[in-house]
């Protein structure tokens, strides 16, 4: 297989779909680049092999055709300025004559954006016209987008059978495949894996299918009160599914069959109200008092949480344990991300992934301290789950 270390880029215009799907606030400023950043090794590595990076990417998503809140303009100069001032072009459309002319156009060293690919209904079709078209801008196909890799969209999977030979990963995809495999295939035990995030409901595949392979499952944040009611708990005004009662129940019966730790908050911070200025309260999970909600754990869940992770080989985050965008109730997951930093240092290797996640290590400094940051959310949840990822298949000819 061709890789991107190898393969010579020399007067070639390399199609890289990147995952550019960044914030931007209401005057399209970027408000998070990680995602820019995690493709520059892979930019650079064509610009400095004598190549033209054509980048293809999505961005927010637009309905019924081109809307300009989704072009990718407001990245253009941004992309420059991180690639030391290097030209940075774009073009109007992602397909069509004068878009091909452009990508003709492009010299060694300048990059060229094409316009939303999601202009296009036929990309999340996986549309193979639309494909052809797209293949007609560029010499070689490179794949960095991991966060679509678990899509068979026209850019991510259907592009490759234009490319049989001149196809291969990028630095990102080559990293993230590397990083998970040491979480799914080989894990230093004990592993364990924290779940938070706001519900069950939208992590019950992934929960299930970690309980064959980790030993120790944190289960923190919304979704805590969903088991805590499941259990005969009271959860005031809580987040809680009362769709999923069932399904917590069986998550804690198959935890008991497999042998695995569930770790579930004994105490929370509850609030009389959603905001920095409410009143709070440590309470026993399962003793929240009507009118008051579980926003964060409480100082002896975080007590047992911070002692399975400290003692882990291998740790999977995914997911906040209480609302940290609110200061107040941040406490939980900060003392997360330090116990996870303290593991690091002590040889563990830990991998943060899901969007949440990632701006949580970002904004409380964590992100030197942990192994990995995965940039993606549902294809890091599909591969974990153990599912081939189209984008993935597609490059490797699967
Ligand atoms: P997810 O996208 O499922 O990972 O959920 C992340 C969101 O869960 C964050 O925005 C948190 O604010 C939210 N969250 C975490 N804990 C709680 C809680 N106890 N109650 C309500 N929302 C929560």
């Amino acid at each position: 297989m061709q890789t991107i270390s190898n393969y010579n880029f020399k007067g070639k215009k390399a199609l890289i779909r990147v995952d550019f799907n960044v914030p931007l606030n209401e005057n399209f400023e970027i408000t998070d680049d990680t995602r820019m950043r995690a493709a520059l090794p892979t930019i650079k590595k064509i610009i400095e092999g004598g190549g033209s990076p054509i980048i293809m990417s999505h961005l927010g998503r637009p309905k019924n055709g081109p809307e300009d809140k989704f072009s990718l303009n407001p990245l253009v100069n941004h992309l420059s300025e991180l690639l030391g001032g290097a030209t940075v072009k774009i073009a109007p459309d992602c397909i069509g004559d004068e878009v091909k002319k452009m990508a003709n156009n492009v010299q060694p060293g300048e990059v060229l954006i094409l316009e939303n690919l999601r202009f296009y209904k036929e990309e999340t079709k996986g549309d193979e016209g639309f494909a052809a078209k797209l293949a007609e801008n560029g010499d070689c196909w490179v794949n960095d987008a991991f966060g679509t890799a678990h899509r068979a969209h026209a850019s991510t999977a259907v592009i490759a059978k234009f490319f049989p030979t001149d196809k291969m990963f990028g630095y990102l995809i080559e990293s993230e495949v590397k990083s998970l495999d040491k979480v799914v295939k080989e894990p230093q035990r004990p592993f364990t894996a924290i779940m938070g995030g706001a519900k069950v409901s939208s992590k019950i595949t992934i929960i299930e299918n970690l309980l064959d392979k980790v030993d120790n499952l944190i289960l923190g944040g919304g979704m805590t009160f969903t088991f805590v009611k499941a259990n005969g708990g009271k959860v005031g005004g809580s987040i809680c599914e009362d769709d999923f009662l069932d399904t917590a129940k069986n998550i804690q019966k198959l935890a008991v069959e497999k042998g695995v730790n569930l770790v579930i908050a004994t105490d929370v911070l509850a609030a009389d109200d959603f905001s920095q200025d409410a009143n709070t309260k440590v309470v026993p999970s399962g003793e929240i008092p009507e009118g008051w909600e579980g926003l964060d754990a409480g100082p002896e869940s975080i007590a047992m949480f911070k002692e399975v992770i400290e003692k882990s080989g291998t740790i999977l985050w995914n997911g906040p344990v209480g609302v940290f965008e609110i200061e107040k109730f941040s406490g939980g997951s900060v003392a997360i991300g330090n116990a996870v930093v303290e593991a690091t240092k002590n040889g563990a290797f830990s991998l943060v992934g899901g969007g949440d996640s990632v701006a949580l290590v970002n904004q409380f400094g964590f992100a030197d301290g942990v192994s990995y940051i995965s940039t993606a959310g549902g294809a890091l949840l599909e591969y974990l789950e153990g599912k081939t990822l189209p984008g993935i298949a597609a490059v490797r000819g699967e």
